[in-house]
């Protein structure tokens, strides 16, 4: 059976292009770049040539590039480092509808005495700038938003929240790990400080990620050891990945505007073609403002992990708003604090595509989604 991948946000396809790039980093080319022989040297300067392609791609300078183990560790080497170079602010300023990347970070801050204020959304999931300026104050060490959320590819008001926060002297960093490759950001323009993003969600492997941190600013390492990465981030740089972002940020830096259209026109198609199809649902998200490849839609009153194993029999694969969590199937966070009404929350699905999403792949979804929330309504307990 054919694999429909639309599960783009949890995680990519390796590219073609940066598989090759990475292999003779994994076979002959096995040196370390801090040595001092030219066996070592060539290596180096495949992870400045991959430090210049990520830094054009963001539009910022390659020694404000560095190279970490996954977005996760970017995340939380930004709060900490944020937290530790300003020992006299005690607060910090996030959203309910982060990744646990940073809301569970967050939250181990708050357990050791930092008071954080997460500024809540509407029911498209949009953000109050005002309740955003009332929260900014003197003790703020760090703001922390996400540019894109992973669940509803709403795109957040990033230029005008860090200007504002520049403006009270307020360090703000954005976990970019959705955006990134999907949306134009150029750090020229952007005042913001920090800036995480994943390799895996630009079709480089799992387990390497980047931090940006402004020139000047002041940082303090998260993982301690030698003196990789300007002292920044310790540990023998993970070559072979680090190769492979570099390919894929070029990728994403030379063809990204293309495949945003396309991969919106595509997207569009899908959902609309299933609103058409399929009675009572609704799309969850801010649809004038979010990613080009996700959609996130509600079923009425239908499960949405019952959804999932159904489409993982067709051979398509897409992800729920819903975590199974200790037998309760309990709406995600995202949902929850969008105030999606409880009958829908549950019946959400998220497709995501990519690049490599097909017409055939869209038809094929066509075809076969509605019988699926037909059979599943038939069934279904609740009240229809
Ligand atoms: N931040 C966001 C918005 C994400 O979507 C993800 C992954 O899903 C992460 C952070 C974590 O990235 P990684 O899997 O590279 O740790």
């Amino acid at each position: 059976m054919k694999t429909i991948y639309l599960d783009n946000n949890a995680t990519t396809a390796v590219a073609p292009e940066v598989l090759s790039a990475m292999l003779p980093y994994l076979g002959q080319l096995y040196g370390n770049p801090s040595s001092m022989h030219s066996f070592g040297g060539q290596v180096g300067e495949a992870v400045d040539t991959a430090r210049e392609q990520v830094a054009a791609l963001l539009g910022a300078s390659p020694d404000e590039i560095i190279f970490t183990s996954c977005g996760s560790e970017s995340d939380n080497t930004a709060i900490w480092s944020a937290i530790q170079t300003q020992p006299e602010k005690h607060h910090l300023i996030t959203t309910r509808v982060e990744h646990p990347a940073v809301l569970n970070v967050m939250q181990y801050w708050e357990r050791e005495g930092r008071h954080v204020t997460y500024l809540g959304v509407d029911g498209k999931g949009r953000l109050d700038l005002d309740e955003y300026a009332e929260a900014l104050s003197e003790d703020t060490a760090l703001v922390s938003i996400m540019f894109a959320n992973n669940e509803v590819g709403d795109i957040y008001p990033i230029q005008k929240m860090a200007e504002m926060a520049r403006e009270r002297g307020v360090l703000f960093h954005t976990d970019a790990v959705q955006a990134v490759g999907k949306t134009p950001i150029d750090l020229r323009q952007l005042p913001v400080d920090m800036l995480s993003l994943s390799g895996h969600k630009i079709h480089a492997p799992k387990g390497i990620g980047v931090l940006y941190a402004r020139k000047g600013m002041r940082f303090r390492p998260f993982l301690r050891g030698g003196h990789q990465e300007r002292g920044r981030r310790a540990g023998t740089e993970n070559v072979p990945y680090i190769v492979g972002l570099g390919m894929a940020a070029k990728l994403a830096h030379d063809f990204m505007q293309e495949e945003r259209v396309k991969v919106a026109l595509l997207r569009d198609k899908l959902e609309a073609g299933l609103l058409e199809r399929i009675p009572d649902c609704m799309v969850n998200g801010d649809v004038e403002n979010r990613l080009p490849n996700t959609s996130n839609i509600a079923f009425k009153n239908v499960e949405g992990e019952a959804i999932l194993l159904m489409l993982d029999r067709l051979g398509i694969c897409a992800s729920s708003g819903s975590a199974c969590t200790s037998g309760s199937l309990e709406p995600s966070h995202v949902l929850r604090a969008m105030g999606v009404p409880f009958n829908y929350a549950h019946g959400s699905v998220r497709l995501s595509l990519s690049r490599y999403t097909t017409e055939d792949d869209v038809a094929y979804v066509l075809e076969n989604f509605p019988g699926v929330i037909e059979t599943l309504r038939a069934i279904s307990p609740f009240k229809n």
